[in-house]
């Protein structure tokens, strides 16, 4: 009787998961495992959020195996440990699990690597599980990577994805190995009050519903904040709850511009993750440094934090931060540009507080993204600055996203709940909302000065 162990890490799913399937097909038995990482809470990153997401995705991944006859193990405690125990336990010769791509997570993999070499296991790394395309699979001439989207989109478009693998039809689990009981997404605290609801069941319905009724606007509509008319996948694809493989696979037979604008923002994650497999330090330092001289800002980052700047447009989005775990990507970018221009503080203080709340937050699209915006990153434009107020003109041009966020200026009709500091004096009385906190364009001078860009 041959034993493998499934190690899920971001791939908490059963269809298109080579790893599980690989460990179906090699040996008789199969330990599905998941083991709830001491040292992924030890750095910071286990916010409440994403254990309340992970808390669903766990227990749908749960019911999923047990349709198949098996069952997850849990296990708590420091990975490499835990999977040489439920080794030794089961006797499993093989180890399968998905390649990661940041620095922690390629530490655990060459640890887990040299100790089941020691005892005469093995360790299979599966690529293409967590991205459609695994970094480093395609590199310009005398690079390890891409540092610019458009060359790396045109080769990533033309690579062969891998085929969508079946779910097994039965897992056998052998007996022998105990598990800790799942954790239930309501014994969590402090999560936001509207965070979604995770888990492969979810992810897989939500595709689904986007392909048929949502991406054939997505073109045109992505950019519209009120509208909310993107596919709300990040979180689904951050667990790994949803293949990126299948995701692409499936919107490119879908066709159709929206479709491609879809699969285009799928190869913006991957282009992220192949930077910060060439490039671990990226996480935490500048990719492109500009000799920053960030300012601490320390009252300004705080009303930026609770969605008082006095900008409605930069509190309306920080506010569904709060009260959901998730925001648009043109929140993303608009409160990112407003946090590292306007106030000149540094990327990394934002990103953190990002990480605090986002149930799609990971190292690679959060700390790069803040690059990107912060231009210390991959942007080829490093010094363009969001104004707000174009900003909201644009994308949220009859003031329905504010109003829905912002409640205080509920009342205020069209695009004037833009820009509360021009009503007269009385009238601004009647509303419990802050004076801007900045200038904006003494904030953008500030900027371009110090970057010598003035
Ligand atoms: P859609 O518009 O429906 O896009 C489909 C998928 O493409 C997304 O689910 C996501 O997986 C991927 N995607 C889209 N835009 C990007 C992008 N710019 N970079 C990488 N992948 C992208 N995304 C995260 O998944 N995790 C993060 O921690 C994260 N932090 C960000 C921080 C900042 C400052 C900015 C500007 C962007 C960040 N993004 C992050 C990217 C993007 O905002 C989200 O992926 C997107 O808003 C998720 O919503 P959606 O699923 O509806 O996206």
């Amino acid at each position: 009787m041959t034993v493998a162990i499934a190690l899920f890490t971001a791939d908490l799913r059963v269809h298109d998961n080579p790893v599980l399937d690989a460990a179906v097909r090699g040996a008789d038995e199969v330990v599905p495992l998941f083991v709830r990482d001491r040292g992924v809470d030890a750095a910071g990153f286990a916010a409440p959020n994403r254990l309340a997401f992970l808390a669903d995705c766990l227990t749908d991944l749960d019911d999923a195996l047990r349709q198949r006859g098996g069952h997850l193990v849990l296990r708590t405690g420091e990975v490499v440990e835990e999977v040489l125990r439920v080794a030794a336990e089961t006797d499993a010769r093989t180890v399968h699990m998905a390649g990661g791509v940041s620095r922690y997570a390629r530490h655990r993999e060459d640890r887990l690597r040299s100790e089941l070499d020691a005892q005469r296991r093995e360790l299979v790394v599966h690529d293409e599980v967590i991205t459609a395309v695994a970094p480093g699979a395609v590199t310009p001439q005398g690079s390890d990577h891409f540092a610019v989207f458009t060359p790396y989109l045109r080769r990533w478009s033309d690579t062969t994805l891998r085929h969508v693998v079946a779910p097994p039809r039965t897992v056998r689990v052998p007996s022998s190995p105990s598990s800790a009981k799942l954790p239930v997404r309501a014994q969590v605290s402090g999560v936001s009050p509207g965070l979604a609801a995770g888990g492969e069941t979810r992810a897989r319905a939500r595709l689904t519903a986007w392909l048929r009724h949502g991406v054939d606007a997505y073109e045109d509509r992505h950019d519209d904040l009120a509208g909310d008319a993107t596919s709300r996948l990040s979180p689904y694809l951050h667990f790994g709850a949803l293949s990126p493989v299948e995701a692409v696979h499936r919107a490119r037979r879908a066709g159709g511009d929206g479709a491609q604008a879809f699969v285009r923002q799928l190869a913006w994650r991957d282009f992220h993750h192949q930077v910060l497999a060439a490039r671990p330090r990226a996480a935490f330092a500048d990719y492109r440094p500009r000799g920053d001289a960030w300012r601490a800002a320390d009252e300004e980052v705080r009303a930026w934090r609770e969605g008082r700047t006095g900008y409605p447009i930069v509190d309306a989005a920080m506010r569904q931060l709060a009260h959901e775990g998730w925001m648009h990507n043109r929140g993303r970018l608009l409160t990112a540009s407003f946090l590292t221009k306007t106030l000149y503080a540094d990327w990394r203080v934002g990103a953190a507080h990002f990480l605090d709340l986002l149930v799609d937050g990971d190292v690679a699209n959060n700390q790069l993204n803040w690059q990107w915006v912060a231009g210390t990153g991959t942007d080829t434009r490093p010094n363009r600055v969001l104004n707000p107020l174009a900003q909201a003109k644009r994308f949220d041009p009859a003031g329905e996203y504010v109003r829905r966020w912002v409640p205080e200026l509920a009342e205020l009709a069209g695009a004037a709940v833009h820009r509360p500091w021009q009503l007269d004096e009385a009238e601004r009385a009647r509303y419990d909302y802050p004076a801007p906190i900045v200038d904006l364009a003494e904030g953008r001078a500030r900027f371009l000065e110090s970057r010598g860009a003035a």
